[in-house]
Formats: structure tokens, sequence, C-alpha cells
């Protein structure tokens, strides 16, 4: 039986791996839709070469260049944030969402509200709004499935296993681009350095979280929220091997790890294939050439980010709206020139105390609340990068 597959940000890194694998076997998969950003040419071509549906660009300056790179195929061309729900509202049975940042979260819902299997990459939607994610996916029979490499590792070695029975989960984090560089070198640092990851090849902004640890941080919301665990239940380890993804601890003692070689395929081809597993075309280890693991706590005064995300955990609700909209708000910050690589936990700091001043943590959670929570944040976080920069 052929599946319905949609894949949001079918243009990004995890787009394109997604691609790939549902390329090795074509034939077992009908594509209702794509969709991209401003890299139309990649777009059009793996619509039409997959025979998509429809092509959906998030820019709507971009609709004549689509629709152009798609004349006589038959692949309908759409743009803008509806278009991009609109799509998510087309049935599929299985749907990726690997947009960038909170602007995935509308096509994600929609989805959900259709019952569809949710691959769920676009971390941020579970950050801002993990509790209407999960709520949305219970009333209409939908499912999550993660698609973070962690995430990932810990859904699959929780299998067969009872909730009660856990004591605490373990993420582990390679350390990112600097790592090994001085503390005071930190504030000099530039996009393209923070944007060299030492293990994994992925997006830019994902990559640059990885070297200040806003990543991992909005990791630990992802698995609070998805899972139900308690911060305290959760901890982080640097491990540079990037191998062992995740580690589940059960109250007999015994950890569950889950080892594999750094390659996105293999969390997106189990999150398809689920609950089978089929065979992936990644890396199989030898342990014995690679010789040894190597794990170590996170060397406190380096990443700020993981002090405060246990405050915006402890807040709930609204709090990681707020996080996450001053996290991407300063990202773009620093990718712009305006701050500086350290300057953006500053920025998210700043945030973080005006959560507790105005209460959002406990608002009524519906998709404008969440929208409210971004936009207010991203709105303080230009005021403090204003103040920063005079
Ligand atoms: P990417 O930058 O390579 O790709 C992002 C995709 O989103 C592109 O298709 C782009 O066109 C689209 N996009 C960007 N802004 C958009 C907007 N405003 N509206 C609609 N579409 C938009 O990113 P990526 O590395 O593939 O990451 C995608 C998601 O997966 C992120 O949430 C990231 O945190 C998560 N993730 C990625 C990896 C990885 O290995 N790359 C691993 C774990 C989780
Ligand atoms: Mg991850």
């Amino acid at each position: 039986m052929t599946r319905r597959v949609s894949i949001f940000g079918a243009t990004g890194s995890i787009g394109a791996n997604t691609l790939g694998i549902i390329r090795e076997e074509p034939e077992a998969y009908r594509v209702v839709a794509l969709t991209g950003g401003r890299n139309i040419k990649s777009l059009a071509s793996a619509a039409i070469e997959l025979n998509a549906e429809i092509a959906v660009t998030a820019c709507d300056d971009l609709l004549e260049s689509l629709r152009d790179a798609l004349c006589g195929t038959g692949v309908e061309a759409a743009a803008g944030e509806q278009a991009l729900i609109d799509a998510a509202a087309r049935p599929a049975d299985w749907t990726m969402s690997a947009i960038v940042g909170f602007a995935g979260l509308p096509p994600g819902l929609c989805a959900l509200e259709q019952g569809a299997t949710l691959a769920l990459a676009n971390k941020e939607s579970m950050v801002a709004a993990g509790p209407l994610l999960i709520d949305t996916a219970r009333r209409n029979g939908a499912r999550i499935i993660p698609v973070d490499s962690e995430h990932s590792a810990i859904f699959q070695a929780l299998n067969g296993e009872k909730m009660q029975a856990v004591e605490r989960v373990i993420i582990t984090a390679s350390g990112g681009a600097f790592r090994d560089w001085p503390l005071e070198a930190l504030s000099e640092a530039t996009p393209e350095q923070a944007a060299s990851h030492p293990n994994w090849p992925m997006g830019q902004r994902i990559t640059i979280d990885s070297a200040s640890m806003f990543n991992k941080a909005l990791e630990l919301i992802e698995a609070k929220e998805f899972f139900g665990f308690s911060s305290e239940q959760i901890e982080v380890l640097i491990h540079r091997e990037s191998l062992v993804h995740a580690l589940v601890g059960f109250r007999d003692g015994a950890l569950m790890a889950h080892v594999g070689p750094p390659d996105m395929r293999h969390a997106i081809g189990y999150a398809l294939h689920h609950p089978e597993r089929s065979h992936l075309p990644v890396e199989r280890l030898d342990l014995a050439k690679i010789g040894q693991l190597n794990f170590q706590s996170p060397e406190p005064g380096r990443y700020p980010a993981l002090v405060l995300v246990r405050e915006v955990m402890a807040a709930g609700g609204h709090a990681g709206a707020a996080f996450n909209g001053s996290k991407e708000a300063a990202l773009d910050g620093f990718l712009e020139g305006r701050i500086r690589f350290t300057d953006m936990a500053r920025v998210v700091e700043r945030e973080i105390e005006n959560i507790s001043v105005d209460d959002r943590a406990k608002w009524t959670m519906t998709l404008e609340s969440v929208r409210e929570a971004d936009r207010v944040a991203r709105v303080r976080a230009q005021e403090t990068m204003d103040a920063l920069d005079g």
C-alpha cells in the first residue's frame, strides 16, 4: 500500500535526508506536499522528481518563480504562511515537520488536526507549545514521533517499558564548535566559526545553537514536554564522539543507551517505519575501531543556556515560547553582526526575568496565545539588543 507523505522544510538538511530515504523506495510513497523557503530550484526539482501534488514556498514574493519552475509539470504551486497551513490540511498518512524555528508550529498543528503521524524534527514547536501539540494529537488520534536524535533515542529506549520505572534520562551533547576554546575567546567568535560542527552536518541555525548549547537547552524542554519528565530527571553529558545519543536510567539501576553514527537518517527512518524497523543506509559502527567513548559534565560557566533553561522548565506554560522567541531573535542579531556570540545568552536572560513579571507562564495555551508570547519575546529581545548596541 502506498503511503501519502508530506515534507515541511523539504529543502533543508533534515528535508534532504528525508527525501533521500523516500527515494530509496519511491513506489512505496505518494508525495502530497513539499515545502521550502527561498531555494525555489531545489524545491521545484524535488517536487517534479517525486511527482508531488503541491510545492509551497514560505516566501510570498517567490510565487511567480515557483510557478515558472513548475509550469507544465502538473505540480501545483503556492506561497506564504497560509498556503503552508493549507498544505498541511491535505490528507497525508505521515508528515515530516522540518521547518526551522517557530514557523514550523502552525503547519505541524494543522497536520495533527488531520490525524496524521507527525515526525517532529522541528523542536521549536515542542518547546513553544508542547502541551498544545500533545493535546491536539490526543484529541485527533494523531501520533507524534520525535526525530531529534536524542529524543528518538529516548523513544526507542522506552519501547516496552513503563514510564513509572524511569528514574532519569541523560541527553548527550557534543559540546559544539567551541568546546575547546578558552572561555575569554568566546565573545569574539564569528557566525562562520560557530556554524562549523565537530560531528553532525546540519542547518546553519541549529549548528550555531549547538555551539552556544541553546540547542541542548531546547532539547531539555522538548524532552520534558514530549515524555512528561521533570526537569530534575533530565541530565546533560558532554560526549565528544556523538555516538551515544541518549540514555534512559530505570529504577533498578539499568541504563539503556542508544548508540549509532551521527546520521539523522536513522531517526528519520525510524520515525517513517515505526513501529517496524526497516533497513536504513547508515554506517554500521565498528566499536573495536572506535575504541573508547568519553563522557564529561558540562563545564560550569561555558554554557549559560543550560542554566537559563532550568528556570524556563520550572515556569512552564508560555515560558517555552518566550525562551524560544528571544533565542531566535538573539540568533538573528548575532548572524546580522549586531551582538556578540556571548550576548545571545544575555538577551535571553533578560526575557526570562520578564516572564515572571508579566506571568505569561500562566496564560491558557492556544495557538494565538503562543504566537503572542513569541511576538512579545522578539520585541523585547530587539529592545535588549538596542541597549547592548548603544
Ligand atoms: P535547515 O535550515 O537546513 O532547513 C530549514 C527548512 O525550513 C528549509 O526547507 C527552509 O526553506 C525552511 N524554512 C526556513 N524558514 C522558514 C519559514 N519562516 N517558514 C517556512 N519554512 C521555512 O534546517 P535543518 O537543520 O534541516 O533543521 C530543521 C529542523 O529540524 C529544525 O527545527 C532543527 O532544530 C531540527 N533538527 C535538525 C537536525 C539536523 O541534523 N539538521 C537535527 C535535529 C533537529
Ligand atoms: Mg538533537
